[in-house]
C-alpha cells in the first residue's frame, strides 16, 4: 500500500505536471471508486475545474479546485495515478487542458475518489493524527505515555500518527532497535527519541528515492520508486540481518506480516 513517501512523491510530481491546468473531460470506466457524490454529479462537478493547489494529508491526496471544491484521492491498496495516461487500464481518467490524461488506475477497486465541498470536514481528515515531520520529542513521548498497545500497530494507526503503514513501521522499528511486540508505554525515553528520529529519517530518505515499489505503487510517470534497495527487514524473512547476520523473522501482528531482527530489536 502506498504510504506517506509514495503519496508525497506523487504529490510533488503532480505539482510540477498539472498545477494550474483545467479538467476538460471526466471519463468514468468503473464508478466503484467514486464514493461521493454520484457518478454523474462527480463528473459534472469536475468538468471545467482548474487545479489550484495539491495537498497531502497522511496518505490522502487533495486537489483544491478554483471553484472552491476539492477532489480527494486515496490510493488504498493498488491505486495508481499516472500522467500522461492512456485511459486503457484506468477506473477514472481526467482529461486536462494540455490534451493529456491523468489516469486513476486501481486493480483491486479499493481506492476512493471524492468530490468535496470542504475536505476539512471529511471524517478521515478530522481523525488524522499529527504528521511525523511536525512532531517533536516532547510531544511524541507524551503521546506514547500510558499506551498499552503494541508499538508497531500503534505507529500504523492513522489516528495516532499519520502516514505510516506496514513497511515503514517495520523499517523504523529496526532502525530504532525496538521489538515490534513491545507495549508503547514500556519504551524508555531514549528509545522513544530513537524511534521518532528513525521515523523521520526513513520517511525523508524514502521520499528522496521516490518511494518503495513493493506492490503496485509507481511514480506519476509510471517509473518504480527506488527505496526497495534500502529496505533492511521488510520482505526479507529468512535473509541475514545486515547488522548481526541473524535471519530476519516474519510474524503476524495485528493481522499484518511483521518483519524484524530478533537479535537487534529488543
Ligand atoms: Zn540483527
Amino acid at each position: 500500500m502506498p504510504e506517506l513517501p509514495e503519496v508525497e512523491t506523487i504529490k510533488r510530481e503532480l505539482e510540477k505536471a498539472i498545477l494550474g491546468k483545467k479538467i476538460t473531460e471526466v471519463l468514468v470506466n468503473n464508478p466503484k471508486v467514486i464514493k461521493e457524490p454520484k457518478k454523474e454529479e462527480f463528473a459534472k462537478g469536475l468538468k471545467s475545474a482548474t487545479i489550484k493547489n495539491i495537498l497531502r494529508k497522511g496518505k490522502l491526496l487533495i486537489f483544491e479546485l478554483a471553484s472552491g471544491k476539492s477532489l480527494a484521492a486515496h490510493l488504498k491498496m493498488t491505486g495508481q495515478l499516472i500522467y500522461p495516461g492512456d485511459t486503457k487500464q484506468s477506473r477514472v481518467s481526467f482529461k486536462l487542458s494540455d490534451g493529456k490524461w491523468l489516469d486513476f488506475n486501481d486493480r483491486r477497486l479499493m481506492g476512493e475518489l471524492r468530490l468535496l465541498t470542504d475536505w476539512r470536514a471529511l471524517k478521515f481528515v478530522k481523525e488524522l493524527g499529527p504528521e511525523p515531520f511536525d512532531l517533536e520529542e516532547r510531544q511524541f513521548k507524551k503521546m506514547l505515555a500510558g499506551k498499552k498497545a503494541r508499538i508497531k500497530p500503534l505507529i500504523m494507526d492513522q489516528t495516532f500518527i499519520s502516514g505510516m503503514g506496514n513497511l515503514y513501521a517495520a523499517e523504523a522499528l529496526f532502525k530504532a532497535k525496538i521489538n515490534p511486540l513491545r507495549s508503547a508505554f514500556s519504551l524508555s525515553d531514549k528509545e522513544k527519541n530513537a524511534l521518532l528520529a528513525a521515523i523521520k529519517s526513513i520517511l525523508k530518505n524514502a521520499i528522496k528515492q521516490g518511494g518503495s515499489s513493493v506492490d503496485k505503487y509507481v511514480q506519476l510517470s509510471g517509473k518504480p520508486g527506488g527505496y526497495v534497495r534500502y529496505l533492511k527487514v521488510y520482505y526479507r524473512a529468512g535473509k541475514p540481518c545486515y547488522v548481526c547476520g541473524m535471519p530476519i523473522e516474519r510474524i503476524a501482528l495485528a493481522g499484518r506480516g511483521t518483519y524484524y531482527c530478533p537479535k537487534c530489536q529488543k
